[in-house]
Formats: C-alpha cells, structure tokens, sequence
C-alpha cells in the first residue's frame, strides 16, 4: 500500500520536524536519513506468518478502549511537541506511531521513516517490551519495512480500504464456512482447515539480522498444515491511491520473495478511482477557494455534488509460474473490470479461484485434493456498494480537509 500519488498537500502533526527537501520519496512522506552499511544479503525465504492470534488480540479491543487510548494519546502527543526533539531515530518513530489516531486513520496517507535495520530491530525490541498496550496495538495494525530501502512504512488505510477488505473477507469467510457443511467429506475436510490470517505481517528473512515485513491488507492461511507451510496461500491487496504499476510490484514481491509460496494475490485496482476523487478534491478546493462568506457554501454536500466523477475498478489476478532451477516469477492470470467508469457494477464471473488455492500444497497436491468444490464468488455489485459506502466516509473526511485547506490560505492571502 504505497502511496504513488500523493495527496497534494502533506498534513499530520510530524510535517514540521522535516525540511521540505527531505520528502524524497514522495510528498507525503515523513522521513529521517539513517546511517548504516547495507551489507545485507537476501537468503533463502523460510518465512513465518505472524501469530494471528496476537493480531486478533489487539484487533478486539473494544471501541471504548479505543477510544480511550486515542485521548491518552493526544495527551501524549501535546507533551511530547512541548518537549525538547528527543530519542534518535527509534524514539521518533515510536511517537510517530503514537500520533496515528491524531492523522486520522481514514487519511489514506502512509507514514514513512528511514530506519537501518539495526534501529528497527531496536523498534521492535521496545515495542514488545512495551507495557502500553494501545501503542502496541497501533503497531501490529499494519507496517511493513523494506531492509534495501531503509523504510519503515506506518499504513493508515481509508475508509476504501476497511470497506472493501471487511466485504471481501466476510465474502470468503461466508464462502468456505458453507462448505464445512458439504456432505463431501473431502470438502468438509479442506473448507474446515482454511483460516483468515488478516493483516498479519508476512516476513521475509534474511541470514542475518532483521526480516523484511509486510502487511497485506488481508491474506489467508490454513490449519492441518502437512509441510510447515510459512506463508499464507492467498493475500487480498487493495490498490487505492496506490498506482496500477505499485499494485503489481507488491503482487509480484509476495509470489516471487515467497518462492511461490504464496499461490494467489488478489489485487483491486482503484487508481482510476481515486485519480477522480482527486480530480473532486481540486473542483472543491477551487469553489471553497472562491466563496466570499461561509453561507454561501452553508447548504452545500460535498459527498452528494453530483458533479463529482468517479473511475472504474479492477480485479486482478496473480499467480507464480514455476521455471528452471526453481525460478519462480508472478503472472497476472485475470484482469476484469467490475465497476465501469461512471461507477455502475460490471457484470462478470469474479475471481476464478478454487477451494484448493486456500488450502494446504500437500494435501492440493495428494489425493485428498482432487474434489470438486463450488468456487468462491464475489459479486460486482457487492463491491461497488462497499466503494459507494466508502467514498462517502472517505469524502466527508476529505471535505473537512480541503475546507480547512482553503481557509489556511485564503488567511495567509489576506
Ligand atoms: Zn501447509
């Protein structure tokens, strides 16, 4: 989930504390250099999913508790801008973490800082000893680290992103516990051991030190596992103000790093969606921009403008090819439009993937694999409905944004 297209103006609390010239990736960045030789050589992936238990554990923290954390946090927040720049790197970027929920987790703006893979080893290290609970949680959402770039990358996923990775996930999850009452018992059996893993950071080792880490925005694994399988099987990524070529990039990267271990990326491509919603965001900046007195603009619904345009949506496939020497690349197998340009569903067979794509290679491979199971569905429709709900959080939240926005330099105009 790396921003590509960047929104056009960086916001968050920690903009202030790096110059301009330092957001080199891209606008939206948040970075701090760090010194390290990158002596680091990629080995074989023998790769762990993250417990999903202990993910599970931080996920069920009840809204109040949630809620209270996010106070705590803003507390936390204010005194530590009051206070002297402190902590290096691994400091910073544990109060970076701690500033999540005053960006807003719906800003669709990933977080980013430089860290050596010795400073995020320290990270990791202080946040298991953590006794705070909240921070840890905020942690576990959703990160990944690239060792070749130095990055540490927070994700906050939009309003798009909950929307549709709850939908699919509840889609399949619906799909496979129906099968574990299929009076075929080889069904039974291999529906019984399919297992959503959510978020759950995927990591790619290296022979020394610290691992590579990702974080799909769904993904799913199995039980009665015959083969220490260490990766899950199929991974869900929603592509929103991700590019097309970025979709496919961390596509490839979960097939080709996992030695083909991971059999299935389901990719949703919404560049083109939110290419329009920045194209809305831009006619509404310019309107706020020219209204001369608050009521004029009083009785106005961004989220309803049926001026707003919006994009298609893409589903796309990708699964590894197996070549000499165990070469293993990723081949896009499916690409199919559910969702026009104008936003109505596109009627059309989706996914084209089968029970035994989510269970274990041994048992796909064995005798207990040949069955014939009805295929997973997702219904162009449903998905539309999920982005339509979305765009209208996703537009609230952008609204406030852009207003304010406008106002900070109709202010510095005058
Ligand atoms: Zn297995």
């Amino acid at each position: 989930m790396h921003s590509q297209t960047p929104p056009p103006t960086p916001k968050g609390p920690s903009i202030d504390e790096i110059p301009e010239e330092q957001h080199r990736f891209s606008q939206d960045s948040i970075q701090i250099e760090a010194e390290e030789p990158a002596s680091e050589r990629s080995s074989a992936s023998s790769i762990r999913v993250a417990a999903a238990s202990q993910e599970t554990s931080h996920r069920s923290l009840s809204i109040t508790q949630r809620l209270l954390a996010l106070s705590i946090q803003f507390t936390n927040l204010a005194i530590q801008r009051s206070s002297p720049a402190s902590g290096g790197p691994v400091k910073d970027t544990i109060n970076l973490i701690k500033s999540v929920p005053s960006i807003g987790r719906t800003g669709g703006t990933n977080l980013r800082k430089k860290l050596t893979a010795s400073q995020y080893g320290e990270l990791r290290k202080a946040i298991q000893s953590s006794e705070d609970a909240q921070l840890q949680a905020f942690f576990w959402d959703g990160f990944d680290y690239t060792r070749s770039k130095k990055l540490f990358e927070i994700r906050i996923p939009t309003a798009v992103h909950q929307f549709l990775g709850s939908g699919i996930a509840a889609g399949i999850g619906l799909w496979y516990t129906r099968l574990r009452a299929s009076g075929d018992e080889e069904v039974a059996r291999a529906a019984s051991s399919v297992m959503s893993a959510g978020s759950a950071d995927v990591e790619f080792p290296f022979a020394t030190g610290e691992s590579d880490s990702k974080s799909p925005d769904k993904s799913f694994t199995h039980t009665n596992c015959k083969r220490q399988c260490n990766f899950p099987n199929v991974i869900v990524e929603i592509g929103f103000s991700q590019s097309r070529n970025d979709l496919t990039n961390t596509a490839k990267s979960y097939i080709c790093r996992s030695k083909g271990e991971v059999r299935v990326v389901i990719g949703v491509a919404l560049d083109k969606i939110y290419q329009a919603e920045k194209r809305n965001e831009a006619r509404l900046k310019s309107m706020y921009m020219g209204a001369r007195e608050p009521d004029e603009i009083k009785s106005y619904c961004y989220e309803e403008d049926e001026h707003n345009e919006t994009g298609e949506g893409a589903i796309l496939i990708w699964r590894p090819e197996f070549g000499l020497r165990g070469k293993v690349t990723a081949t896009c197998v499916r690409n199919e439009i559910f969702r026009d340009n104008n936003g109505n569903r596109v009627d059309s067979t989706l996914l084209g993937l089968s029970l035994q794509d989510f269970i274990c290679k041994n048992t796909k491979d064995s005798s207990a694999g040949n069955f014939v199971a009805p295929p997973p569905e997702l219904l162009a429709g449903d998905l539309c409905r999920w982005i339509d709900d979305a765009l209208v959080l996703y537009r609230e939240k952008m609204n406030k944004k852009v207003k304010e926005e406008a106002e900070n330099e109709k202010k510095k105009q005058q």
